[in-house]
């Protein structure tokens, strides 16, 4: 039988991961050299998210490029599966398409890479992450079973960021993530944790 791990850290009544202060990461993420390779796998969310998107289903499609689909029909994947993770208790994913060049990637990112998503709430003045998945904003950092925690499986299939790249490693996921944690955590929450990456780890380096 697998122990069950303890953990510390908690945050809201999120459980926070130790890993996320010692797992190494790329100084931030970057599109330009990744080609956001993270998003080739689409993403689950929340299912009531999907409304969240098709109110600005206009606005997604004129942020899409030619080799994007438009028809919304083919954007989710047909039935929610059941995953307590999410307020809701349901989870629906993103399709795939193929680019051009052959190319499997998540609907929403275009061919240039960048998500349409977040294109289409910079266009119209939200914050540019009002429409995006919360799991595509916490990317490399994930949520399993309510413990903020360090997405290790999809790491492995990555040429920049990935966990085998420890070549390209400058700091921690903690120090790489700091407005995405904000974003999470509120700057409260974020402030307690800087605190004890400093107490804990940084300062003993
Ligand atoms: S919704 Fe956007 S950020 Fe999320 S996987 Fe798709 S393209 Fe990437």
């Amino acid at each position: 039988m697998s122990e069950k791990k303890e953990y510390p850290l908690e945050i809201n009544g999120l459980k926070i991961d130790p890993v996320i202060f010692t797992q190494g990461f790329v100084p931030h993420c970057d599109i330009p050299i990744c080609s956001g390779q993270c998003c080739d796998w689409g993403v689950y969310m929340d299912s009531e998210f999907k409304d969240v998107i098709m109110k600005h289903e206009q606005d997604v499609i004129d942020a899409m490029d030619a080799g994007q689909i438009k028809d919304s029909a083919k954007w989710f994947e047909k039935e929610p599966e059941e995953d307590h993770d999410f307020p809701s208790g349901k989870a629906i994913g993103t399709e795939v398409y193929k680019t051009k060049s052959g190319h499997e990637q998540c609907v929403f990112k275009g061919t240039n890479n960048y998500c349409s998503l977040q294109i289409a709430a910079e266009k119209k003045g939200y914050h540019k992450w009002e429409i995006k998945p919360k799991y595509c904003i916490m990317y490399p950092i994930t949520i399993i079973d309510n413990v903020l925690t360090y997405d290790d499986s999809h790491a492995e299939k990555l040429d920049y960021c990935g966990i085998n790249k420890t070549e390209n490693f400058v700091h921690s996921v903690f120090e790489a993530m700091k407005e995405e944690i904000i974003y999470i955590l509120g700057e409260e929450g974020y402030n307690y944790l800087n605190e004890y990456f400093h107490k804990h780890y940084k300062n003993k380096e």
